[in-house]
């Protein structure tokens, strides 16, 4: 491989698709607006953008279908907690990181945004397991849907559950953003609007409906 980094960049800043505008469901091809529903296809983890009506036809998380409709709920966890061993674990290398869990493979994994798009590792055996111990609320992610978002804010570490297509929103705009080896102002910046958005649409997961 020639490609390093930059060329990477390039090559995506060239390629990059035009502004959406006239987007059709990728189920039935119904025109849709561009603040529509998505749809993970479990096998291959595509996202499918949907008209309403499809969305609806894979709201059912035990179904056994091939795709599963990305749920919109936030939620904080305000007693998150990691000790420092369980944390290093996770080998965040920029201080954030998506954990989501595959039920095709059955195994969680952890990715980070980064100049490529997004990085992907699995978790070190156990380690899941270990801070679901200590968290027992995190019990509520669905998988293949909803991603934990971890990351450390002035040393403490803080967790959301997001929609996976928020994710990969933000990953597909730090891949545009990102310079050098920690992302340099602009993704950061990205990121912080990003966090800001998740804080505000969050509700505390001990609350109901
Ligand atoms: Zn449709
Ligand atoms: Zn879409």
């Amino acid at each position: 491989m020639t490609t390093g980094p930059l060329s990477t960049l390039r090559r995506i800043a060239s390629t990059r698709p035009p502004p959406v505008t006239g987007e059709r469901c990728d189920m039935c091809a119904e025109p849709i607006g561009s603040d529509h529903p998505h749809v993970v296809s479990l096998e291959s983890r595509a996202l499918m953008c949907t008209c309403r009506g499809c969305y609806l036809l894979f709201t059912d998380q035990e179904a056994q279908l091939r795709y599963r409709a990305v749920p919109d709920r936030y939620l904080s966890f305000p007693g998150f907690t990691t000790d420092r061993g369980q944390w290093e674990e996770l080998q965040i290398p920029v201080g954030l990181a998506f954990l989501f869990h595959n039920s095709v493979q059955d195994r969680t994994i952890a990715f980070y945004p980064g100049p490529a798009g997004a990085t992907e590792s699995e978790l070190p055996l156990g380690a899941w397991e270990r801070i679901l111990a200590a968290n027992p609320a995190l019990d509520v992610l669905l998988p293949d849907v909803e991603a934990l978002l971890v990351r450390h804010v002035d040393g403490q570490p803080v967790c959301h559950l997001v929609p996976v297509d928020a994710c990969y929103e933000l990953v597909g705009r730090l891949r545009q953003l990102w310079r050098g080896f920690d992302g340099g102002s602009e993704a950061h910046e990205a990121m912080d609007a990003f966090f800001a958005g998740v804080e505000a649409r969050s509700r505390p997961v001990s609350e109901r409906p």
